[in-house]
């Protein structure tokens, strides 16, 4: 896989099973030239995200990594931060501590639910609200400025949860309005394993950042160093088809195009 990043991984330091340098060993045998970290980071304390006193031990393995493996691999720093519209302030003060080349902004909370892994609000709403509620928060994610790349932006379908009528005006508006922000959109292929089995974004919202010139980048949500980079050959020529040439890639928050 000449080319090829991964930018959405987990450790044993948030929920995944492998620590830093065993993923970085599959990555090198998987043939990536680029491996990227983003452990969970929650303002609340949940048990999937990383400890606040842990943050210091994530920066300091992967310096130590990067530097180790400088001429096998590129490691990037990445987090994978949890979006509360209430707290904005407290979120960019806790990013500015973090020397990270990415950050990923990602909606796992509607107001105090954590709709993919809390299975039991489904049926409150209709399913269209539950849409209008997320994707609402996605563009106010979008608009706060925290973030680089948006995390699997239709995560929403996790579960199999569909809209009843047509949502094409509130994906595309999103679309727009990350596109505003100058925001990359990650393919995220860790969505076929889920009981969705479809790729984040899905068909849909792809073809409107395809339409809306949105660069994407390409990750697998690895929570076990053996799913990094699953899916990857599928999902490359899905995004050939569509018209994607190159995707973006992240050194100190300064983006490049890496040729698809
Ligand atoms: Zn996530
Ligand atoms: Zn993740």
């Amino acid at each position: 896989m000449i080319g090829m990043v991964d930018y959405h991984t987990h450790s044993i330091l948030s929920d995944g099973k492998n620590t830093y340098e065993e993923m970085v060993q599959v990555a090198i045998e998987k043939g990536l030239d680029e491996i990227g970290f983003s452990d969970h980071i929650c303002l609340q304390p949940f048990d999937w995200a990383i400890r606040m006193e842990d943050i210091p031990v994530m920066t300091e393995q992967i310096t130590d990594l990067k530097l180790k493996y400088k001429d096998q691999i590129a490691i990037r720093y990445g987090i994978e931060v949890d979006y509360f519209p209430d707290s904005e302030k407290e979120l960019k003060e806790l990013i500015e501590t973090i020397p990270v080349d990415y950050v990923i902004g990602s909606v796992h909370f509607i107001g105090e639910w954590n709709f993919d892994s809390d299975k039991s609000l489904y049926g409150k709403w209709t399913n269209d609200q539950v849409y209008h509620m997320y994707f609402g928060l996605i563009q106010q994610a979008a608009n706060s400025g925290l973030f680089d790349i948006i995390g699997h932006l239709d995560i929403i379908k996790k579960f199999r949860i569909y809209p009843e009528s047509n949502q094409d005006k509130l994906f595309e508006e999103t679309i727009k309005v990350i596109k505003a922000n100058n925001l990359v959109v990650e393919l995220n292929t860790g969505g076929i394993n889920r009981p969705c089995a479809e790729y984040h974004p899905g068909p849909k919202l792809l073809e409107f950042c395809y339409k809306h010139h949105v660069p994407l980048t390409l990750t697998s949500d690895a929570h076990r160093a053996v799913d990094i980079a699953r899916h990857y050959e599928g999902a490359t020529e899905m995004l050939r088809k569509i018209g994607y040439t190159e995707i973006t890639g992240f050194n100190k928050k300064v983006r490049r195009s890496i040729r698809l």
